[in-house]
């Protein structure tokens, strides 16, 4: 057996980023620049105004109750013609361009409407006031995004509003997924003695998605070695990486197995985890000279769940580009119900839900039975206790929670 750390550098460190491609800043969301993004335009373009009220001149208006003319009114996107002179104003919406002559705005509420033409300010005004000045947000020449920044959804609203329209990006990657074994049904149809339902083809997909990769779905691969074989290598030459549930475990000697060994260069690990022990990582060379990853993970559906979160997808996520948070945050938590186990030199990822107490501090209990095929209770966890080696966990111990949502 190999410990965890020691398999993620295998599988981790076995993956390198993809090629960059240039992508439509709207499809950049949780993607990761390749190249400094550097803007060529101010955001605001111009000072306008950050409230809705009256332009003025701060000399005209230093003390309460000074009465103005009133020239008209400018509505966001659109620039008055005339100058704000002694004693004059104008009615100007929030991110309407400053008109010349002013240099603060006072906003209605200290203001006193006395006609279309009239108005009474009931507040001193200082230069610059609710003013937002040009380039206050982004200058043309920042770097805005340095290579390796992660874009979210506010970084596709900075992209569009410096006009970033394209960016140079690792590409989503495409991952096909297969999943296998006799006794899976995929088609709603009845189960006959020994069959059961597929759920991990369902699950994987799912988050592989999350993850941020195009799904390929090659469902349910019967037991065909030919035909296993060749499903694999024509996907490869149209996919980033390739995930395979079932088929890893040690007493296993199906055709995923004997295919993977025969095309890919495989290694086949048991780590000192539970669940999620046996998993299989390998490279393909493809006809199109690339090399690409595959993550064979255990067909129990708690374990191929586990394997991915661990392996599969911070390996996935730096092939993406990401360089930091590849894995999920820990935290350290109160255990609220006590995490039995049994000493066995592994780690147990136990499934937990877990709450901010008043006290500030995450408390955890576990969501149910814990076997490696019992996915319900995995389905309830928003999180994996790693409880050490030895003899478990009583109520107060602090736990180590890998924070899955
Ligand atoms: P394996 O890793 O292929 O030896 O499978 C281990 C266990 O997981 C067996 O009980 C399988 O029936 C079950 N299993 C394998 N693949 C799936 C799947 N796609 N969905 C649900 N259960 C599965
Ligand atoms: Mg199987």
């Amino acid at each position: 057996m190999i410990s965890l750390v020691e398999a993620q550098e295998i599988v981790i460190g076995g993956c390198e980023p993809v090629a960059p491609v240039i992508v439509d800043c709207q499809q950049m969301s949780g993607r990761v620049v390749a190249q400094d993004v550097v803007a060529t335009e101010f955001i605001p373009p111009f000072d306008n105004t950050a409230v809705d009220g009256f332009a003025v001149r701060a000399q005209d208006v230093t003390t309460a109750g000074v009465e103005l003319e009133v020239l008209g009114v400018i509505g966001a996107g659109h620039v008055a013609s005339y100058e704000i002179g002694a004693g004059q104003s104008a009615r100007i919406m929030t991110g309407a361009p400053m008109p010349r002559g002013a240099d603060a705005v006072v906003m209605i509420e200290d203001a006193t409407v006395l006609s279309p033409t009239r108005v009474q300010i009931n507040k001193p005004a200082r230069v610059g006031e609710a003013i937002r000045k040009i380039g206050e947000d982004v200058r043309a020449g920042d770097v805005v995004f340095k290579s390796g920044a992660l874009i979210n959804s506010a970084g596709i609203g900075v992209l569009a509003g410096i006009n970033a329209r394209k960016v140079m990006s690792y590409p989503k990657l495409r991952v096909a997924m297969l999943s296998t074994g006799d006794e899976l049904v995929i088609d709603g149809s009845e189960l006959k003695p020994g069959q059961i339902r597929e759920s991990n083809l369902t699950m994987l997909s799912a988050m592989i998605a999350a993850t941020g990769c195009e799904v390929i779905n090659l469902g349910i691969i019967e037991d065909d070695e030919q035909k296993l074989e060749a499903t694999l290598r024509d996907v490869a030459q149209r996919c980033d990486a390739i995930v395979t549930s079932g088929g890893v475990g040690q007493g296993d000697f199906d055709v995923v197995k004997i295919v993977l060994s025969r095309i890919a260069e495989m290694q086949w690990m048991q780590m000192a985890i539970k669940p999620a022990k046996p998993f299989a990582f390998g490279k393909l060379a493809t006809s199109d000279a690339r090399v690409i990853p595959i993550f064979g993970l255990p067909g129990n559906p708690v374990s191929s769940m586990i394997s991915f979160e661990l392996l599969a997808r911070p390996a996935l996520r730096k092939m993406m580009g990401h360089t930091k948070n590849l894995m999920r945050p820990t935290v350290r938590a109160i255990v609220d119900a006590p995490m039995k186990r049994k000493q066995d030199g592994k780690i147990h990822f136990m499934r937990v839900f877990g709450e901010f107490g008043d006290d500030g501090r995450l408390h955890v209990r576990d969501t149910g039975p814990q076997g490696s095929h019992q996915l319900a209770s995995t389905a309830l966890a928003n999180g994996l206790a790693l409880v050490p080696d030895g003899q478990g966990l009583a109520i107060g111990a602090e736990v180590e929670v890998m924070m899955l949502a």
